[in-house]
């Protein structure tokens, strides 16, 4: 392997997981919100439908064809429309809150923090992610990994998502290290790693649900722990 000097890190999905602190959050705020008494069948048949127009929303944001606030604009409307739920007059409040308190959550995925302490000691470490500003760098302070990180690289402030080659050479630069003296590691292959094979940066693309397909990477991971001996 080469010599490498600086690891990039995606964050949502890598090593924040988004999914437990976002099932946490919904299911104290289904039971905070009384949702049952507004018609809604069961919390889990609720977080189901919202993640599944959630996950559509954040689709139309990556295309660019809806604004961030679109998107936060309509997903727990169209969540609570979905569910049966006549809860309107609070979508907004459940979304504000939702907003507020999912940042906050600080779990993160299995052997994260013993994998950052590990390469913190070879290496100098950055977050590159398409999140959004004001709650990025929330969960970084909550899940206490921010020390790690010298750099913080969000789409929103930078001007450019993943897998636009623009926000990796912005990175690249920032950090002073050749493209070639770098390794991004991150959960989604068209964000991720296509970005990364454009950048001209080495990749380890990391699948925790192990989930087959045919995609061409040059390592790939199911274990972030996998990365102490790979790096
Ligand atoms: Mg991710």
């Amino acid at each position: 392997m080469p010599a490498y000097r600086h690891i990039f890190f995606d964050l949502d999905h890598t090593l924040w997981d988004f999914h437990k602190n976002s099932e946490e959050t919904l299911h104290e705020l289904y039971h905070t919100f009384n949702l049952s008494a507004l018609g809604a069948k069961s919390a889990t048949a609720f977080i189901e439908t919202y993640k599944e127009i959630n996950h559509h929303l954040w689709d139309g944001y990556h295309k660019g064809t809806i604004t961030k606030e679109q998107l936060r604009h309509s997903r727990f409307r169209n969540a609570f429309k979905s569910s049966g739920i006549n809860g309107e007059h609070i979508a907004d409040d459940f979304g504000n809150e939702y907003l507020r308190v999912s940042p906050t959550k600080p779990h993160l995925l299995p052997n994260a923090m013993q994998v950052l302490d590990y390469l913190s000691s070879k290496y100098t470490m950055s977050i590159i992610t398409n999140g959004f500003a004001e709650v990025q760098f929330v969960k970084l302070k909550h899940a206490r990994i921010e020390h790690f990180f010298s750099h913080v690289f969000i789409s929103e402030i930078i001007g450019y998502q993943k897998p636009d080659v623009r926000i990796f050479e912005h990175a690249t630069n920032a950090v002073g290290v050749k493209p070639s003296q770098t390794m991004m590691v991150g959960d989604n292959f068209a964000t991720d790693i296509v970005g990364a094979i454009q950048a001209g940066i080495d990749h380890i693309y990391f699948n925790p649900e192990q989930t087959p397909h045919n995609l061409s990477v040059q390592k790939e991971i199911f274990d972030l722990h996998e990365l102490m001996t790979l790096l």
